[in-house]
């Protein structure tokens, strides 16, 4: 098969076309052909070397796929044969107390696609059965691999930790990423207000189609202050914050959270060394809440959600498999909203 591998740390350079062996189906395991894979900022996070992140190469990235099961494993029905899938970019045991009680993304044993195992910058993958969730009808297969990471990530964010309710108010960062995009829509299904912020006012306009409603340019140095001035904001400030910034919007997501307010992150993505000054924390009762990943239960919710049309993945752009480097130097420009997709087969 054709893949895009590394075989060190480095800039989009390092990513380069090679030949593989077709993976083989283990005991419980299905190959799945690829037809399109989304990008991450964590594929940019992977490429250029993370602590204790120890790779076999050649590595392949690529956490948020769709395709077609063509092989099936030992104990697998060969009925799952020609399925049209997504996968759920979560591995773990399947036998733990986390994991069975829903709670797989803190099994001891978690892995995502792509990241310490290989991923689907190539023509085929061998995954566990129990990773398939049926493809939406309605999509695309380049708008299917464009949904599962961001909105699992954003879905846990909000309804699993945040515990979003109807009426409330969400500040939203980075609305343009691929999971504020997700988070957005999130928490407008939830019936929560949403004040958006992006970095260009061509960001904040598909911010309003895709339901904001109040955006704010998070390039004027005085943004904070243009939220406290939106009606039901002032100095009660917002019921919740979805942070995955970090060090550039910390401190003032912690001043702009309500009393009693949760400020949820998963994410850091302008630096993770942030300042929280505790007297807010302690005295204003502030909930910060800490997420990654969600379950595979919640996939299930969000591809029906989808399939129903009451939430939609956000795909900016595509690229061929071979133009993997290229995506990556896009997504680094962060002028997109939504996902970059590349296509592996022609659709
Ligand atoms: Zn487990």
């Amino acid at each position: 098969m054709k893949a895009i591998v590394l075989d060190e740390h480095g800039g989009p350079e390092v990513l380069r076309p090679v030949e593989l062996p077709d993976p083989e189906p283990g005991p419980g395991e299905v190959v799945v052909e690829i037809h399109a894979c989304a990008l991450n900022r964590l594929d940019i996070w992977v490429r250029g070397g993370l602590p204790n992140l120890r790779l076999e190469y050649p590595h392949i990235l690529g956490s948020d796929i769709a395709g077609v099961v063509r092989r099936v494993g030992p104990g697998v029905d060969a009925s799952e044969i020609g399925r049209e899938v997504v996968l759920n970019p979560g591995l773990s045991c399947g036998r733990c107390e986390a994991c069975l009680s829903g709670w797989d993304n803190l099994c001891p044993r978690y892995h995502i696609l792509g990241e310490n195992t290989r991923g689907g910058y190539a023509e085929a993958i061998a995954v566990p059965l129990t990773n398939l969730v049926d493809k939406p009808a309605r999509l695309s297969m380049t708008e299917a691999a464009a949904f599962p990471l961001t909105f699992l990530t954003a879905w846990q964010m909000l309804v699993v930790r945040g515990q979003i309710a109807a009426g409330e108010t969400v500040l939203l960062h980075a609305a343009g990423s691929g999971v504020g995009s997700a988070g957005l829509q999130i928490a407008k299904h939830h019936g929560a207000t949403v004040i958006a912020l992006a970095s260009t006012d061509a960001k904040l306009a598909k911010a309003r189609e895709l339901g904001a409603d109040e955006t704010v340019r998070s390039s004027d140095p005085d943004w904070p202050k243009q939220v406290r001035a939106l009606a039901g904001v002032g100095r009660r400030g917002v019921d919740l914050v979805f942070e995955h910034v970090g060090q550039a919007t910390w401190e003032q997501s912690i001043k702009l959270c309500r009393t009693g307010g949760r400020v949820v992150t998963c994410g850091a993505s302008s630096g993770w060394d942030a300042r929280t000054d505790l007297r807010h924390v302690f005295f204003r009762q502030i909930q910060i809440l800490g997420s990654t990943m969600g379950s595979k239960a919640a996939m299930f919710r969000i591809a029906a959600l989808i399939e129903s049309g009451a939430l939609s993945p956000v795909v900016d752009r595509v690229f061929p498999l071979a133009e993997a480097a290229q995506a990556h130097r896009y997504l680094d420009r962060r002028e997109q909203f939504g996902k970059v997709v590349l296509a592996v087969r022609p659709t």
